[in-house]
């Protein structure tokens, strides 16, 4: 019998594992996780961006989270010997329009209690000579890191601690009894007395195996990247992202500095016709099913089909995707957007047909389960476990 079994071997996943055999070193622990290593899907295909919290709501969850885990995820990779630079990020308008957004921007990052510098056009061009706009906020506290490492890092400390792994284990059942959690993996059953799930974009397929009806499901948005070849490895300082729309404000390509020293373009957000599907030809027939029939996506892919269209026409006509990044730096060419691998969100659609914007918990007598935790999720990671680890901790009273 295990004290505790966390399902998903992801950012999430581990960082809860770590922090809870941190709290409860004498109890016994085990992480399932169904591919053969840490980090292989979100966690393993994102920027890399450490971020400073800009967007967030004042007083969500991920506001918090993000600051608290910027600070936290440089505290733990100074611990471990991860590699990260806190480069700072550049917010950069275009025209009035975006301008205009930008000072809602300004006001919401002092609502957060972020540290930044308003650029007028001369400012921009002395930090950034190769961006063109006409004003900027620049923000400290952004940083990269690659979050695979991070992760492994995590799964290193906790089997330090004395817990286990089991990966290629894929959880195929879930049976929640009066004393104990029953976990029916392809290759046998765990008990354990509590469980906890981060398993990202299964998250509400994993909450039905309880026999929950988990109030949303997942919708796969693929983000497509490029990177830029290495005669441009410096053609920025900064982190480049736009002025993103209120109503839109995943939607945007940004210029990232990877940890690598590479540069990449990215990412767009395209509906992924299967949920574990990194090439725009991956298709799910049951995947397909279920988005097509639930009436919140639906609904979403209604409100959305003008901005989904035109992610879609840029995904497939690299010219137009290139067009969105010369608006801020004009000297890329076609050829300069070179292949680069894909990822793709999990993202918690209510069935009212609303994206869920906040983190998301579904808890029951026994399980704490990961719902909904998009971007800035591999930032946060270190707050949400231990946001979890307190949740335990009330289930045990
Ligand atoms: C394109 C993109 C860019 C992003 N950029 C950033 C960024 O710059 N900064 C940032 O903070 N965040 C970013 N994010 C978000 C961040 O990557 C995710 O929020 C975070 O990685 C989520 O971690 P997770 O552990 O919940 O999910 P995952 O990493 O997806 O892990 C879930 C794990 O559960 C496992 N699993 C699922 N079902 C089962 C099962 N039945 N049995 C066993 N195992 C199972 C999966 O195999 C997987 O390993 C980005 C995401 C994407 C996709």
């Amino acid at each position: 019998m295990w004290d505790f079994i966390i399902v998903g071997g992801g950012i999430l996943g581990f960082s809860t594992a770590m922090q809870l055999q941190q709290a409860y070193p004498d109890k016994r622990l085990l992480v399932i996780e169904k591919e053969s290593g840490a980090a292989q899907h979100q966690t393993g295909h994102n920027s890399g961006v450490i971020h400073a919290g800009v967007y967030y709501t004042p007083g969500s969850l991920k506001a918090r989270f993000c600051l608290e885990g910027n600070r936290a995820t440089r505290e733990f990779c100074d611990q471990h010997g991860v590699r990260y630079d806190i480069c700072g990020k550049l917010l950069v308008a275009t025209n009035a329009l975006e301008k205009q957004r930008m000072e809602a921007l300004w006001e919401r990052t002092a609502a957060n209690g972020l540290e930044r510098e308003w650029l007028e056009t001369e400012a921009l061009k002395e930090r950034e000579p190769n961006i063109t706009g006409v004003a900027g906020i620049y923000v400290p506290s952004s940083g990269i890191v690659n979050y695979a490492e991070v992760t492994r890092a995590m799964a290193a400390e906790f089997t330090r601690l004395g817990g286990e792994i089991r990966f290629d284990h894929r959880v195929t059942g879930l049976e929640e009894r009066t004393n104990e959690v029953v976990v029916t993996t392809q290759k046998g059953a765990f008990t354990g007395r509590y469980l906890v799930s981060c398993s990202g974009l299964m998250a509400d397929r994993v909450i039905r195996m309880l026999g929950k009806d988990p109030g949303f499901t997942i919708c796969p948005f693929r983000g497509e990247y490029y990177r830029l070849p290495e005669r441009h490895n410096q053609i920025v300082n900064h982190l480049i992202y736009p002025i993103p729309d209120p109503a839109m404000p995943f939607l945007g390509v940004h210029l990232t500095r990877m940890i690598d020293g590479t540069v990449t373009v990215g990412p767009n957000a395209v509906l992924a016709l299967k949920r574990e599907g990194y090439r725009k030809q991956d298709m799910s027939l049951s995947d397909m099913g279920q988005m097509f029939t639930h009436p919140g996506i639906l609904k979403v892919l209604g409100k959305h089909l003008k901005p989904g269209l035109f992610e879609m026409k840029n995904s497939l006509y690299k010219r137009g995707y290139l067009e969105l990044v010369r608006k801020y730096c004009p000297s890329l060419t076609l050829d300069d957007l070179t292949p680069y691998p894909a990822g793709v969100r999990a993202q918690a659609v209510s069935k009212d047909g609303k994206l869920v914007d906040d983190f998301l918990f579904v808890n029951t007598k026994r399980t704490v389960n990961v719902g909904n935790a998009p971007s800035p999720a591999a930032t946060s990671a270190l707050p949400i476990g231990a946001h979890i680890v307190e949740h335990v901790k009330a289930l045990l009273k």
